[in-house]
């Protein structure tokens, strides 16, 4: 074989390559591939009086959820590598998740990294600042411990409070004052925000957008898109789902482009 012919059998290989691996993985332009957004809040049973034990995924159920998503070819990955996807082209798996978990409840670190950590995935924590301080809650240890580990620290505001009925000067805070807070403690960029129990309006984007998030994620059904980056949607994930229904909701977004 003449080294003419090698170089353009490899160029030709290379090629097939590019080609089998997803053009969307490699193309250096924008994108609008809409992407799970899974959101998650306790990983612990629910106590038998719990006002709200839906928010609860068993540790077992999350294991299996992400053992499925791992043998069905997801790969986790951050809202900021989403958005590097979208907006400059940066490569993405081809079939990529985020896994979200809202507040900054403790079993976080205790029940879900360590099932994230098997996979080398990152998770995305909303972090409510107020709970670095309250029994149940992360500790500042517990946040830098998952940020050196690859995680994405979002703003969950200061006090998680109902944003569309604050005054202007509170809404601010809560907002913008939240992300330079997290900031200064933690040393990370803070780029995006989640909007507490999945309340806002227009003024409360125009907050978010002033405070220099590039997105923000609601408590709507369905895939996160590009179009809508201050309304982004997520996939609830529910203590009755198993791993059947997680499996339920993805495969029908994905067959609906919902
Ligand atoms: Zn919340």
């Amino acid at each position: 074989m003449t080294p003419y012919r090698y170089t353009s059998a490899a160029a030709v290989l290379a090629a097939l390559a590019l080609v089998s691996s997803g053009l969307s993985a490699t193309s250096a332009k924008p994108s609008s591939t809409p992407v799970p957004i899974l959101m998650y809040h306790v990983i612990a049973d629910p106590p038998r009086d719990a006002p709200y034990p839906e928010l609860y995924v068993s540790e077992r159920d999350f294991a299996g959820q992400m053992r499925w998503l791992a043998r069905h070819g997801y790969r986790a990955v951050t809202q900021r590598q989403v958005w590097n996807h979208w907006h400059r082209g940066a490569a993405l798996p081809p079939k990529p998740v985020v896994i979200s978990f809202d507040d900054g409840y403790r079993s976080v670190v205790d029940a879900a990294w360590p099932h994230l950590q098997r996979q080398s995935w990152p998770g995305v924590l909303n972090l409510t600042v107020k709970n670095l301080h309250v029994s149940g809650g992360l500790s500042q240890y517990n946040v830098r411990r998952l940020l050196a580990d690859g995680w994405e620290l979002a703003s969950h505001t200061l006090t998680h409070p109902d944003l569309p009925s604050l005054d202007a000067s509170a809404l601010t805070r809560e907002v913008s004052r939240s992300r330079s807070v997290l900031r200064a403690k933690f040393g990370v960029p803070v780029d995006f925000f989640c909007y507490p129990a999945g309340r806002y309006d227009a003024r409360v984007i125009r907050a978010v957008r002033r405070a220099g998030y590039l997105g923000a994620t609601t408590t709507v059904d369905g895939l996160a898109r590009p179009a809508h980056p201050y309304e982004l949607r997520r996939v609830r994930v529910s203590g009755s789902d198993g791993v059947s229904g997680l499996a339920e909701k993805l495969q029908s977004y994905r067959l609906s482009g919902s």
